[in-house]
């Protein structure tokens, strides 16, 4: 007779350390039960949650970074994320369905690089707008982010106008464009593209904003507790809806049969 042993996989909580199932966890989408804190997520794991199943046509795999400053380290960095997440870039791009709605979307992944906005996101994210333009689509994009690429300088500050730009002529086109920040969103992605929504949306709890809490802290000003957290954003004027990540599909599929 053969004794299997299953050996418990637990992790901790990032935010309550509570001890947590990691079977459980994983079926919760990194949702804690215990403090409901929402974990972060992969951009394939988002993309499994929000878009129909075997719907999703990924645009644009051809692009990779390369190291146009010759800034130190970056192409080990690259090397390491890309055998890590298993793609050359920070950002799935594409076309897909969500509740049958045909959408153009984009979706950041923290894992690559902190997650910072390059040349080639910048490039994926534009061509995924202009495509939604020509071919009015509704735009959904799902924002994790540290910022932009510091090892690619003002290459990468020059993504948020050209994002921008891009947003702006989508609007002008009279196309829906929903905006989704998760924790973290920063710098210039929060500057440009995620801010531009017609509608932005945040996780519970997301940390959202230009400079970080310490940063800002050397202005010696006192912090609330939960500054640039969704809730204190709301109460600011500066999103529209905080939705827990087991109603966002259900969220946006509301959203999307409002505009049709
Ligand atoms: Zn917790």
């Amino acid at each position: 007779m053969t004794i299997q042993r299953e050996i418990d996989q637990e992790i901790n909580c990032a935010s309550c350390q509570a001890k947590i199932d990691l079977e459980k966890y994983l079926k919760a989408h990194k949702v804690c039960p215990v403090c409901n804190h929402h974990g972060i997520m992969g951009a394939e794991e988002r993309l499994n949650l929000i878009v129909d199943a075997g719907t999703f046509i990924e645009h644009d795999t051809e692009l990779y970074s390369v190291n146009t400053l010759g800034f130190p380290d970056y192409e080990t960095k690259l090397d390491r994320d890309t055998k890590k997440t298993g793609r050359p870039y920070e950002l799935l791009s594409g076309t897909g369905q969500i509740g049958k709605h045909n959408v153009a979307l984009s979706i950041g992944d923290i894992s690559f690089i902190g997650g910072t906005m390059g040349a080639v996101a910048g490039e994926k994210l534009t061509r995924t707008i202009e495509y939604a333009t020509k071919n009015k689509l509704p735009l959904i994009t799902i924002a994790v982010s540290g910022g932009m690429r510091m090892q690619e300088g003002t290459l990468a500050l020059m993504q948020m106008q050209k994002t921008a730009a891009a947003c702006t002529r989508h609007s002008e086109a009279g196309l829906f464009y929903i905006s989704v920040a998760t924790d973290p969103t920063y710098g210039g992605a929060t500057a440009s593209f995620v801010s531009l929504g017609h509608i932005v949306i945040a996780e519970p709890n997301a940390r959202i904003g230009f400079a970080g809490p310490r940063a800002v802290a050397s202005i010696r000003e006192t912090l609330p507790d939960n500054f640039q957290k969704s809730e204190f954003l709301i109460e600011h004027g500066m999103i529209d809806h905080i939705v827990h990540r087991h109603q966002m599909k259900s969220f946006l599929i509301s959203l999307l049969d409002w505009i049709r």
